[in-house]
């Protein structure tokens, strides 16, 4: 944002890539693009001291054992969010904590049964959407006989970046990481009739399979306007769909949507063909 508006801009990285929870080739390229709109990104970084001189900030910081120094007229400290819970006394009544935030099992109950925790105070995925999922757990698991289980694995994001990035379920990396059996299919946008009106560079729908269920365990969308495509990504990965429920809708034409039924009708006549 400060980089459209004309500001000089350099970020500081720890890692080798920016993003590193996003899906790589969504990450890749937006860091791609954030450098080519001049944006220099420092990776492998150690920051060691931050001081304030004669008006400006002084950030002093280790990279590939060698020590730097960048001067700026500001730092934008960005680097994410812990629970804030040390000073609530929780310990005084038995529900535990540690530095990622309250304690609390699949049903969001904390060490005391009858007392409950959700949203940001907890170890679970930052956003506000998440937070208003597990508290409608917790209501239900109050006063319901039978309780509801948290599920991440079907949680969705949208990163405001440029372009946009989307994600529902569980990304590639993840699956992989996971070692999880899964097939990639992908969609690129420069086909798409809308993307092209939109005179889109570069962007995707990719599906990340389950192998042996057939079940669509993950959606990624890179575009301009990846966030209005997000709610149709968590419908698929929380309903479990497949290729064939995805067809059975009629996605309207020209739209970014219909994206899903392309790649679906992509996976559909792949399995035909193999037979
Ligand atoms: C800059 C920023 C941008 C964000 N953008 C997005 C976004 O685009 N999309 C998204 O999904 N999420 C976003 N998030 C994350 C989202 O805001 C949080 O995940 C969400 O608000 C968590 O909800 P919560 O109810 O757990 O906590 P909060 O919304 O933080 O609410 C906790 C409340 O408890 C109060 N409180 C704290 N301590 C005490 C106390 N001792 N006694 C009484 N009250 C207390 C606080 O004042 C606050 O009102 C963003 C967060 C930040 C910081």
């Amino acid at each position: 944002m400060f980089n459209e508006l004309g500001v000089k801009c350099t970020i500081l990285e720890r890692g080798e890539r920016i993003l590193k929870r996003v899906d790589g080739d969504a990450a890749l390229a937006v860091q791609e693009k954030m450098m080519k709109n001049g944006i220099d990104i420092e990776f492998n970084v150690d920051i060691d001291r931050v001081d304030f001189e004669n008006g400006k900030f002084e950030v002093a910081f280790s990279q590939s054992s060698k020590k730097r120094v960048l001067q700026s007229e500001n730092v934008l400290l960005a680097t994410g969010r812990i629970a804030n819970v040390d000073s609530l006394g929780l310990e005084k009544i038995g529900v535990e904590y540690d530095k990622k935030g309250v304690k609390v099992d699949k049903f969001l109950r904390t060490t005391k049964e009858h007392i409950f925790a959700c949203g940001d105070c907890i170890d679970s995925p930052k956003f506000a959407h998440t937070a208003s999922y597990e508290a409608n757990i917790v209501v239900h698991n109050m006063f319901a006989p039978a309780p509801f289980a948290v599920d991440y694995d079907k949680n969705s994001w949208v990163l405001f970046s440029d372009p946009e990035i989307a994600i529902a379920g569980i990304g590639e990396d993840e699956a992989k990481k996971r070692g999880l059996d899964v097939e990639i299919v992908k969609y690129d946008y420069r086909v798409d009739a809308k993307a092209q009106i939109d005179k889109a560079e570069l962007g995707f729908v990719k599906f990340v399979i389950d192998k042996k269920s057939g079940t669509i365990i993950g959606v990624v969308v890179l575009n301009e306007d990846a966030a209005s495509l997000s709610g149709e990504a968590a419908l698929i990965v929380a309903n479990k769909m497949n290729e064939k429920a995805i067809l059975n809708a009629i996605h309207p034409h020209p739209t970014l949507s219909e994206a899903y039924g392309k790649l679906s009708q992509q996976i559909f006549f792949n399995k035909m063909v193999k037979r």
